[in-house]
């Protein structure tokens, strides 16, 4: 079957790849150069596969998502940027619960995971980590075309080819013929959109306002590069110490809240600051020397993650509350993954259906697993747990290798954090009346509907 994808999200169906004289070819196009696609890209000329890259915006440009995880580390080393990352990262040992209910924070750090030998990860601005990222791609020898958008895609049937067509910043059009394509395109979700596979997460439903400040009050020694996290009223803050002195800052909140605007976003964001005492003291001298930004209703899953000749890699497949920093992570592997399908796709078509399968797999099983854990991080007895985190039959050391992102290795975390999990609704039946009162709450700010402030 050939589908056009073109920039409406309907599809239209038409009967051949159209592939014209003037059309480039190459094996791989990749729609989108931030962490996945840059990674995708350079895996897959370690594999021998001709790759373009297309990128929309130009690097470096902004991006939120600062906060990595240790899990990602290895695959920094083996695209050959762990120097590089080193040198604009900031430390992070790991990260501190602040719980203004509780009136006193906790820390976890990834030394105390299940497996200890990765006990640190990095904050790192992200104009420069994914400015890495892609020129390392062209170095390894992907064409990167950068101020050129993607506008229609043609999809075809295994072994026909896939018709991309693109527009460059000065208006210019440029087509291109590839046997696969991935799409990387993060939140645009350029291909789950056109394909009506995009679905919002019916089990959460929360929005972000961020910035970066200047002058916070940051904590020194071992803990300075620590993520901290703040639960409040209407959801949690992030603060991220970058390592040039500016701090990320950023809430998550429920859209009610949001809705409640009526003053400029600056002037909400400062007002909701102040309604988190703890963070409001560490930026009371601060300044704000971003814009703020708001992002809203973003968590969402793709139906598919493939098809015959082409996949979707990181946000572009699924977008996940960023409460554990896993964003960025998830895209990375995925990227792996991905490339590892897509070479055996390109090599041996008849394992092709298997090593897509295996994709598929590895795509969902990262959502869901950090799923159970965002759905009930702002409830009270996840509150408690993570306040008064004991370590019996090992449930901290797999919640800790939960929160440093493993989870598709072999550590064997996974009868732990059931157990984990067992102590969680016990804790929630022994509390019964709590729990539900928590329940209906939660049900309530998830709704688009509500317009009532929670108290
Ligand atoms: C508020 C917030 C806070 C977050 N905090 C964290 C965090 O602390 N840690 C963490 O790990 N993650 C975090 N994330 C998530 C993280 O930022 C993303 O998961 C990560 O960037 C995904 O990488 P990606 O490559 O899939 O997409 P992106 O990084 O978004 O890259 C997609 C690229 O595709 C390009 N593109 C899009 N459409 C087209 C097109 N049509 N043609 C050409 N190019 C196109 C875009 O310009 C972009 O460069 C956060 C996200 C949000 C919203």
């Amino acid at each position: 079957m050939i589908t056009k994808l073109a920039a409406a999200p309907t599809t239209d169906l038409c009967t051949k790849v159209p592939s014209d004289a003037t059309d480039n070819r190459t094996d791989v196009l990749i729609i989108g150069g931030g962490p996945a696609g840059s990674t995708a890209a350079t895996l897959l000329r370690g594999y021998g596969h001709q790759v373009t890259l297309l990128e929309k915006s130009r690097h470096p440009r902004f991006h939120i998502g600062e906060s990595l995880l240790p899990e990602n580390l290895p695959l920094l080393e083996k695209l050959g940027v762990g120097e590089q990352i080193r040198a604009i990262g900031m430390q992070k040992f790991g990260a501190e619960f602040v719980s203004t209910v509780h009136g006193r924070s906790e820390v976890f750090e990834f030394s105390e995971c299940w497996n200890k030998d990765r006990p640190f990860a990095y904050q790192v601005r992200r104009s420069q980590f994914d400015e890495i990222l892609i020129r390392r791609a062209a170095e390894q020898g992907a064409e990167v075309i950068e101020g050129c958008r993607v506008t229609d895609v043609t999809l075809a049937g295994a072994g026909e080819g896939i018709k991309v067509r693109a527009e460059h910043e000065d208006g210019r059009s440029e087509s291109w013929h590839a046997r696969f394509l991935i799409d990387a395109s993060g939140r645009d979700t350029f291909l789950a959109a056109r394909l009506g596979a995009k679905r919002r997460n019916p089990e959460h439903n929360s929005a972000a306002i961020f910035a970066h400040f200047a002058g916070a009050r940051r904590d020194t020694g071992r803990g300075a590069g620590n993520i901290l996290l703040y639960w409040f009223d209407h959801g949690w803050f992030w603060f991220i110490p970058l390592a040039d002195g500016a701090t990320s800052v950023g809430v998550v909140v429920w859209p009610y809240y949001l809705k409640s605007r009526k003053s400029s976003l600056q002037d909400f964001f400062l007002a909701t600051i102040a309604l988190c005492p703890p963070l409001a003291e560490r930026l009371a001298g601060a300044a704000m020397i971003t814009p703020p930004e708001a992002t809203g209703n973003y968590s969402y899953t793709a139906t598919l993650s493939h098809g015959d000749n082409y996949l979707l890699l990181g946000d572009a497949y699924a977008f996940i509350d960023p409460v554990f920093s896993t964003g960025v992570w998830l895209a990375m592997n995925s990227a792996a993954a991905g490339a590892e399908a897509v070479d055996t796709c390109l090599r041996q078509p008849a394992a092709a259906a298997r090593a897509l399968r295996a994709f598929d797999r590895l795509m969902r099983h990262g959502p869901r697993t950090f799923s159970w854990f965002i759905y009930r991080v702002t409830s009270p007895t996840m509150r408690d747990m993570f306040m008064n985190p004991g370590n019996p039959l090992r449930i901290k050391e797999a919640l800790l290798s939960v929160l440093a992102g493993d989870i598709f290795g072999q550590t064997p975390i996974w009868q732990s954090l059931r157990a984990f999990k067992g102590v969680y609704y016990v804790l929630s039946a022994l509390n019964l009346r709590r729990s539900i009162r928590a329940g209906r709450q939660h049900r309530r700010n998830i709704s688009e509907q509500s317009g009532q402030l929670a108290s």
